[in-house]
């Protein structure tokens, strides 16, 4: 009298191993997905610039223009557009390095508040520009963070890049405080604000709300992925919130670094 016993699973665990590889093939198919799209998306964002490149370069070989004020434009266009494209590149570069671990963070305990004086400097000038007020709400004597200095003054500028961009008028306010063994940075803007059904995806690669007011602007695409990237790289989380045609505030959290607790 043999006794077999066949572990047979459970209907229950068959569920799950089903569920598991449907997960699996729909991460794989998302994953093809999203690189094709990756890869139509970079292909179109570098032929724009190009294409406006080569029509202007055209325009101005030709000597279709009237003035020397219509001139000296074509040429504007054609400098603005290279620079575009360098951004663009310089961006794909980092975020392909960081995506793959290849990116070397010189991580140190860092003077958050320091570094956050080194990036307004650089867009104060673009918020005098726009006529836009700067408020600066510091609290004293903020803890170190565990971070890369330059890769931090990067998030910063870009956040608040983004605010200067996507205000027309009215305030920027920042904001830095501590509560236990964080360190919060709030950079909020009377800007135009973000549905909130485009909310879950604008830390995506080349998401945009409106393309063409982001390209009118000077804008990648990429800025708020490599923002998301670095920040996890630095241990730090970033939050959002938004009402349109009220603002934006994007929140960064740091915890206290090791040496400063
Ligand atoms: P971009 O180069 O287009 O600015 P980002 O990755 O920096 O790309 O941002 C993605 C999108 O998120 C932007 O195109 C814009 O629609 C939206 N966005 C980002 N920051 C703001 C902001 N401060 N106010 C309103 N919209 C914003």
């Amino acid at each position: 009298n043999l006794d077999i016993r066949v572990n047979i699973p459970s209907r229950d665990e068959l569920g799950s191993l089903g569920k598991a590889i449907n997960d699996l093939a729909f991460e794989t198919n998302r994953y093809r997905t999203n690189r094709k799209e990756f890869f139509a998306n970079i292909s179109h964002e570098l032929r724009t610039p190009i294409s406006y490149m080569k029509g202007y370069a055209q325009v101005l070989k030709q000597g279709l223009y009237k003035t020397e004020a219509e001139r000296v434009q074509y040429l504007s266009i054609i400098e603005d557009e290279t620079e575009r494209m360098v951004r663009l590149i310089d961006d794909l570069f980092d975020l392909s390095k960081m995506e793959e671990g290849k990116i070397d963070l010189h991580m140190a305990p860092t003077d958050l508040t320091e570094v956050l004086e080194a990036a307004l400097l650089t867009i104060k000038i673009d918020m005098q520009t726009k006529g836009l007020d700067l408020n600066t709400y510091i609290q004293k004597e903020i803890p170190y963070i565990e971070a890369d200095g330059l890769r931090l003054q990067q998030v910063l500028m870009n956040l608040l890049g983004n605010a200067v961009r996507y205000t027309e008028s009215g305030t920027i306010d920042v904001r830095v405080w501590y509560e236990k063994d964080w360190v919060h940075v709030e950079i909020k803007d009377t800007g135009i604000g973000i549905p909130e059904k485009e909310l879950p995806f604008i830390f995506e690669r080349f998401h945009r709300v409106d393309k063409s007011r982001s390209r009118e602007l000077g804008g990648t695409g990429l800025g708020l992925a490599i923002v998301k990237n670095l920040v996890e790289l630095q241990n730090g989380t970033i939050t959002v919130t938004s009402n349109v045609n009220k603002g934006t505030t994007f929140y960064l959290h740091f915890p206290v670094s090791e040496e400063d607790l």
